[in-house]
C-alpha cells in the first residue's frame, strides 16, 4: 500500500488491520482473550508501510474499537512488535462508528484505514475529505 506525501496524519484500526487477519469474533469474546492479544502477529505489509510513513515525518493515530481497558495491553503489543505510533485511542464497541469518527476529527486524520466496511462507509459519509482505505488495498 502506498500513502502519498499529502498525508500528514494517518488513522489506523488495530484488529484485522494492523494485526494479522483473523475472523472477527464477537466483541465479548475478546474479554476472555487478553493473553491471546499478545501473540497476534502483525500484518507485515501494513507494518512496513507505517514505518516508512513515520520515518517520512507522518503522524500515526491508532483508533481501535477495543474497550478502553485494553489500552495497556494494546500498547504492550505495539511495543513488542516495534510498531511506530503517536497515540492510541481504544474507543470501545458501543457506537464505535461515531466514536472513531470523533477521534478522526479531533486528531485531524487525513487518511484512515479500517478493515470494517461499515466504519469506512460511516466515516466516508461524514468526513468526505478524509481518504479512506481498506487494509487489503
Ligand atoms: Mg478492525
Amino acid at each position: 500500500m502506498r500513502i502519498t506525501s499529502k498525508i500528514d496524519v494517518l488513522g489506523l484500526d488495530l484488529d484485522n488491520t494492523l494485526t494479522f487477519r483473523m475472523r472477527p469474533l464477537p466483541w465479548w469474546c475478546s474479554v476472555f482473550l487478553v493473553p491471546f492479544f499478545m501473540i497476534l502477529p502483525p500484518n507485515k505489509s501494513m507494518l512496513n508501510m507505517i514505518r516508512k510513513f513515520k520515518s517520512s515525518g507522518g503522524k500515526i493515530i491508532i483508533i481501535s474499537a477495543r474497550p478502553s481497558f485494553f489500552t495497556k495491553i494494546s500498547k504492550l503489543w505495539l511495543k513488542r512488535y516495534n510498531v511506530p505510533y503517536h497515540k492510541i485511542k481504544c474507543v470501545g464497541f458501543i457506537d464505535r462508528n461515531r466514536q472513531k469518527l470523533q477521534v478522526i476529527r479531533t486528531e485531524n486524520v487525513d487518511c484512515f484505514i479500517d478493515d470494517d466496511w461499515v466504519v469506512r462507509q460511516f466515516v466516508g459519509e461524514n468526513e468526505p475529505f478524509v481518504k479512506i482505505l481498506s487494509p487489503s488495498v
